[in-house]
């Protein structure tokens, strides 16, 4: 399964203490994902300054 792609199936969303939206998601291989959306949303990674 070298050239196994995870797929993933969506679980549902929580919401944590900080208010970041998290994704829940897992592979049918048992591999899980969460993917956290800060509420700073719309807010790009800072660049490092010059
Ligand atoms: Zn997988």
């Amino acid at each position: 399964m070298a050239d196994h792609v995870h797929v993933r199936l969506s679980q549902g969303l929580s919401v944590s203490e900080a208010g970041e939206l998290i994704e829940h998601s897992h592979c049918r291989c048992g591999a899980t994902f969460t993917k956290v959306f800060t509420a700073n949303d719309g807010e790009p990674e800072q660049p490092p300054s010059s």
